[in-house]
C-alpha cells in the first residue's frame, strides 16, 4: 500500500493511493492515521472519504508532525570515508525539528545566511507502532513503511559546533515523501533499493539502500532502548558518498536547482532551490 497526506484545501488528508487515484481518508494526516492504532493498515485499506486524481495530488510532507525525528549521520562506508572519519562503533544520531519538513515537490528554501547547502539523499522509514526495548530479531514489525527523504544540510552550521544540529534542521530544507510504501511490501525484510540524488540531471550519489552500516532493525532497536518510538516517528538512515562537501573543489546548492531524490520502488522528491 502507498499512502501519503495530502493538501486538500486549507486543510491536509491521510490518503492511499488506488490506481490512478489517491482515497481520501478521515485522518488529517499520515501521522494521525498511524496513531489511530493497530488496525491502521485495514482503515487505510477499507475507508474512502472522497477521490483525487493521482496527477493533481498537492503532496504535504509525508509525516507533518512527527514526535520525533531521527538522524543518523556516518552510515555509509563511503561518505564516512569522504568525511575523514572512522567508522563508528554506535549509530551517530542527531535530530530536526518539524519545521524543516517539507512535500516531496515544495522548494527547498536557501538560507540567507549561508551558502553551504548540500544534498543527502536518504531511506527513511515511519514508525508503525510504540516501540521500547526492542530486540533486532522484532524490530521490523514497527516499521509502518520507507520513504525517500533529502537531509538537506547546511554545512558550515553543522561544523560550527560539535553538534550537528544547527546545520541539520534549517526551515522548510528537508523533502520527505511523496509516498510511504508499507513495509509488507518488502516481504519483512529490509529494502535494498537503489538510491540515487541528482542535481539539475547530473547524478551525484549513487548507492543501494543495503549498503548501511546500521540497518533498519538494528537502528529501530537502538533507538528504542534510549526512548520510546511512538507511531508517525521518522527515522532518517543517513546519506552514501558523494555529496558536495565531499567534492574537490567542493559543490553547494544555488538557488534554481533542481535537487532530485530517487529510491527504486519508493519514489522520488524533486525541489527547486530558492531563497523564499
Ligand atoms: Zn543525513
Amino acid at each position: 500500500m502507498r499512502l501519503a497526506t495530502l493538501r486538500v484545501r486549507e486543510a491536509t488528508r491521510a490518503a492511499r493511493l488506488d490506481g490512478g487515484e489517491y482515497v481520501l481518508l478521515p485522518q488529517s494526516d499520515l501521522g494521525q492515521l498511524l496513531a489511530s492504532g493497530p488496525g491502521w493498515q485495514d482503515l487505510a485499506a477499507r475507508l474512502d472519504n472522497g477521490r483525487v486524481p493521482a496527477a493533481e495530488a498537492d503532496f504535504a510532507t509525508l509525516v507533518p508532525h512527527p514526535n520525533k525525528i531521527v538522524c543518523l549521520g556516518l552510515n555509509y562506508v563511503t561518505h564516512i570515508k569522504e568525511m575523514g572519519r572512522d567508522a563508528p562503533q554506535y549509530p551517530t544520531l542527531f535530530a530536526k525539528y518539524d519545521g524543516a519538513l517539507i512535500g516531496a515537490f515544495d522548494p527547498v528554501a536557501l538560507p540567507s545566511v549561508s551558502d553551504r547547502v548540500d544534498w543527502e539523499a536518504e531511506l527513511g522509514f515511519v514508525v508503525g507502532r510504540a516501540a521500547r526495548h526492542v530486540p533486532a530479531a522484532q524490530a521490523l514489525d514497527y516499521v509502518a513503511g520507507y520513504t525517500v527523504v533529502n537531509d538537506v544540510t547546511v554545512r558550515d552550521y553543522q561544523r560550527r559546533t560539535r553538534e550537528f544540529l544547527s546545520g541539520k534542521t534549517f526551515e522548510a530544507t528537508t523533502p520527505v515523501g511523496p509516498v510511504l510504501v508499507t513495509a509488507d511490501e518488502f516481504g519483512g525484510a529490509e529494502p535494498d533499493l537503489e538510491i540515487r540524488c541528482e542535481v539539475d540531471g547530473e547524478v551525484m550519489q549513487r548507492s543501494r539502500t543495503s549498503d548501511l552500516l546500521f540497518g533498519i532493525a538494528d537502528i529501530l532497536s537502538y533507538v528504542s532502548d534510549i526512548i520510546t518510538l511512538l507511531p508517525g516517528d521518522l527515522i532518517c538512515t543517513g546519506t552514501p558518498g558523494g555529496v558536495g562537501d565531499g567534492r574537490d573543489p567542493k559543490v553547494y546548492l544555488r538557488e534554481g536547482q533542481i535537487l532530485r531524490t530517487v529510491i527504486e520502488g519508493i519514489g522520488e522528491t524533486s525541489n527547486v532551490c530558492k531563497y523564499l
